[in-house]
Parts: structure tokens; sequence; C-alpha cells
């Protein structure tokens, strides 16, 4: 990468691979095109490799984001008048209830202080107690990383309470997936949706998700269907019908972006047999990243937002500003090469920052460190002791980790273990 390009490194957008830039960068073929539907078919096959989905789960890729995907799970899978349990762990909760509320949901919303989350336990007593009121949870939606606190929950015991209470599970993967650990099948989860321009590695443009039999039998019961242009019921036959081999019409599909997007999990695979194993690799890659950049981020005394360690995301940090420090800290940063973000959770304004790490850059060892000296040149001064021991700590960590085998490898991208 050409040293001037002030390098990409906030929640999403995020740098992407030279591969998936390629593929994006071709003449758009047509979407009835036989060598465009062959790689479109590979595409959804892979999505349910890298979801680790069960066989039966379909896999769905529109032009949109992770709001559109929010807005398909919202009004395919609960009707107006029936209850909906939301767990809260910041603004993308907010949002989702907000989404669920306009569908003419009941909600109920679990939620804990900025940087906190609600348990799992809460969740099971809030399932159980509708249940037994006769009034029970239709689904139960929680968001995997909330980007605006970095805030990672564990989705399988979310997962498995609903499923022992009958109601769906839904997980907003945006931040996540690709990047966190999500076992599908293992779980029995009902949904997870992401969009491209995450963990996945694309450019923005793509809502992606994957829909469990359960969640595809609750649209099929919905007394009145979605909005058409999110009704999975429309876009289904389209995508059955590519995988099967032959293309088909319903809204004409981002052809560029869907080439990306089967290089992009390609990657993610390796093309390897055995997606578990792939996967795992991944989320390896993420976590190492992760723990690398806190050992930097704690020289240069910069303390989370999420309040205890199993709560930090390993796809972005969300980093409180040191004392005397706001929101200029963001563009010096970017004055050192690195584009970083700001807050975005209301009640935290200006007391915080956001620095991304997900996809291509856990493999870049170049790019994480990168970020971590724009970021102790900001934070400590160019040059200062400071700056160089936040250096030292991110390549003594990220080469020493206990999931790694290898000395540290700051020469070129390679996998993340
Ligand atoms: N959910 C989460 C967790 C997100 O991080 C985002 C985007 N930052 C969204 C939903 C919405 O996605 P989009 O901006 O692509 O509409």
């Amino acid at each position: 990468m050409p040293p001037e390009r002030t390098l990409l490194m906030i929640p999403g957008p995020v740098e992407i691979s030279p591969a998936v830039r390629e593929a994006a960068a071709v003449a758009p073929p047509g979407h009835l095109d036989p060598d465009f539907q062959t790689t479109f078919a590979a595409a959804l096959a892979a999505m349910r490799q890298v979801w680790l989905a069960p066989p039966e789960a379909a896999p769905f890729a529109l032009a949109g984001g992770g709001t559109l995907a929010m807005e398909s799970a919202a009004t395919n899978l609960v009707a107006p008048g029936e209850r909906a349990l939301v767990v809260s762990t910041g603004y993308f909760g907010e949002r989702m209830a907000e989404m669920l509320r306009r569908r003419g949901a009941e909600v109920v919303i679990l939620a804990a202080p900025p940087g906190d989350a609600p348990a799992a336990g809460q969740a099971d007593a809030a399932l159980a107690a509708a249940a037994s009121s006769g009034r029970p949870f239709k689904a139960l939606f929680a968001t995997h990383v909330d980007t605006s606190t970095g805030v990672l929950i564990d989705p399988e015991p979310f997962a498995r309470t609903a499923r022992r209470h009958g109601a769906l599970s839904v997980f907003d993967g945006v931040c996540a997936t690709g990047g966190e650990r999500f076992e599908m099948a293992a779980w029995g989860a009902d949904l997870y949706f992401t969009a491209s321009q995450k963990a996945i590695g694309l450019p923005p443009g793509l809502a992606l998700w994957v829909a469990g039999p359960r969640a595809l039998a609750a649209r099929r019961a919905l007394a009145a269907p979605p909005p058409l242009a999110l009704d999975w019921e429309a876009w289904r036959p389209v995508f059955e019908a590519y995988e099967a081999g032959r293309p088909a019409y319903f809204s004409t599909p981002p052809t560029t972006l869907l080439l990306a997007l089967r290089t992009g999990l390609a990657e993610l695979l390796e093309d390897d047999d055995e997606p578990a194993a792939a996967m795992a690799a991944v989320f390896a890659a993420h976590r190492r990243a992760a723990r690398a950049l806190r050992s930097a981020w704690r020289v240069l005394g910069l303390a989370p937002v999420p309040v205890r360690e199993p709560l930090e995301a390993h796809t972005l940090s969300a980093l409180r500003f040191p004392a005397g420090r706001g929101n200029e800290l963001v563009a010096a940063v970017r004055a050192h090469g690195v584009t970083v973000a700001g807050g975005l959770l209301p009640a935290l304004a200006g007391t915080y920052f956001r620095v991304g790490h997900m996809g291509w850059a856990t493999r870049s060892p170049e790019m994480l460190l990168r970020t971590v000296s724009a970021v102790g040149a900001a934070v400590a001064g160019a040059g200062s002791a400071a700056a160089r021991e936040a250096e030292r700590a991110f390549e003594a960590d990220f080469g020493t980790g206990p999931e790694t085998a290898a000395p540290p490898a700051l020469a070129g991208p390679r996998r993340g273990d």
C-alpha cells in the first residue's frame, strides 16, 4: 500500500484486500450472464459456510446496508401487535427497537448502562415471565457487537434460551459477522445479518443475511405480507434459482458487488474444505489483533468503554479520551495518516473514540502497527517514549500471544495465526 494513502481504520467501511478491490473494479456483468450466475451461486453457498449455518438455511444478498437488513428482520418476523424482546447494548439496539415499534410490535427493551450488557439470565427470566403470562415474545433481538459502545455479547446463551421458550432469535452481526465467533447451526440461531462494509471485507452496498428454517416459516405464517421490496418470499425464489443454476429476476442485483462478495468470502474460507476450521482461524485472527492492540492502548492510558474484559469486541476498540483530550484527537490521529472514528452513542458524546480492526486489517500487521503509531503520536507525541513503548507492546503481543505459534511477522499480510 502506498504510504501516503490515509489508512481507513474506522468501524466500517474498512480496508479491503487487493483481490476484493480487483473483483469490484471489473465492468459490471449482466445479471442473467451465465458466468455471473455461477459466481453468484458460489457466493450464496459460501455465505452458509461463513455463517456456519445449517444446509437448509437460506442466504439473502441484497443491495443495501445493515439498516435494510434490520428492517427486513423486523417486517418479516414480527406482525403488528406481537411482542418483541430487544437486548440493547447501545445505539443499534435502540434502532432495532424503533423499527419494531414502527412495525406495530409491542417492544420490551432489556438494556444496561453504556459499556455494560444485560445477562442472558435476564433474557431467560423475561421470556419465561412472558410465556407464563400467556403473552409470549415472538422473537428476541440482540446486537452481537454494538458499534457505538464496542460491547460484545456471547450470542449462544441468548439463542438457546430463546429457543427453549419458543421465541425466534435474531442477531445483528453488522460489526461482527466474519470477525466474532458465531455458530448459527450449533446454537440454533434463527437469523444473523450483516452488511458488506465490515468484517466481511467488501465496499459498502450489500445487506447480507442467512435465515434458518424457523425464521422462514415465521415469514410464511404472517397473515399480511411485509412491504414488497423487503419481502423474503419475493426474494427467495431468485436466490434459489441462482443456486439451482438458473438466473432469475425480482430486482436488479448489484452484480459487481456480488462478484466481490464471492472473492471476499473465498478469502475468509480460503477455499477450505472445512468451513468450521477456516472460520475458527478467522475468529482467532481477530482476537489476536484485538489483544495486541489492547496492549498498546494500555500503554497509552486509553481505557475501553466496555466495563469488563469479556465485553470488549475484537472487531473494534471504543476508547475513552485521555484526561484533557476530546474529539480533536480524531483529527490529530488523521494528521498522522490514519482515520479513526469519533463516538456514536449520544450518552457518551465527546468522551470517547473508536478504532476499527476487522477484516483485511487483521491479516496485515503493518496496518495495525501504523494505527498504533498514529494513535500513539496523537496521544503522546510523535517519537515519544510512550508512543514507542506502545508500538513495542503491540509487536510483542501480536507475535507472542497465547494463540500464536509463529514469531512476530511484520513483513507481510498473513492469516492471523
Ligand atoms: N448495526 C450495527 C451493529 C452497525 O454497526 C451498523 C452500522 N454501523 C448498522 C447496524 C447499520 O448498518 P448500515 O450503516 O450499513 O445501514
